[in-house]
């Protein structure tokens, strides 16, 4: 069993492009890899949440039940939360449809728009909250990494920093959107 840190990353509403940026540290991903072992993601195949990770980067809001219960429970299992992008900071391009009623949203989605095949999904996709809110607004965040994606750099520094025991300072680094 290895002893190294526990890192995980949870995709919520998001485009899944902050995931993307994260991707593009490129070969510093191994700088990663030799402090940390990738214990749930997107990117590999374990489905359970383990019993508690050290560091869980967060994209993207809060908009479904799905979405409230796990984070919740990802929360419960996690030592330092990070909200990653500004879709999980503010709740940013999700929170667009917050000005309409959640039947307004389904019908533009999956019968106006649409043009073959409409109907509104009741199986397979999670009820919306009435509002798509960041996730400080369900759970205690720790850290706030900005932008529309963060840069790369931006993520490497942040984990690193916290992978090592510090706390990160990006408030000169970063800025909503960029
Ligand atoms: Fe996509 Fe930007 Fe939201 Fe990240 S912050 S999930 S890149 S829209």
């Amino acid at each position: 069993m290895s002893d190294k840190l526990k890192l995980a990353t949870v995709w919520l509403d998001g485009c899944s492009g902050c995931h993307m940026s994260f991707l593009d540290i490129d070969e510093r991903i191994l700088d990663v890899a030799a402090l940390a072992d990738l214990v749930y993601s997107p990117l590999v195949d374990n489905k359970q949440f383990p019993e508690m990770v050290d560091v869980t980067l967060i994209e993207g809001a809060v908009s479904s039940e799905e979405d409230y219960h796990k984070i919740r429970h990802v929360r419960a299992h996690t030592r330092i939360l990070v909200s990653l992008g500004d879709c999980a900071v503010t709740a940013n391009v999700p929170a667009m449809r917050n000005r309409f009623k959640v039947e307004a949203v389904l019908d533009r989605a999956y019968l106006e728009n649409a043009t073959l095949n409409q109907h509104i999904p009741i199986e397979v996709i999670p009820p919306l909250r009435k509002q798509s809110i960041p996730v400080h607004q369900v759970v205690p965040v720790d850290v706030f990494v900005p932008g529309c994606p963060p840069s790369a750099d931006n993520i490497f520094y942040a984990l690193t920093e916290l992978l090592a025991g510090r706390m990160p300072e990006l408030r000169t680094r970063t800025h909503f959107g960029a």
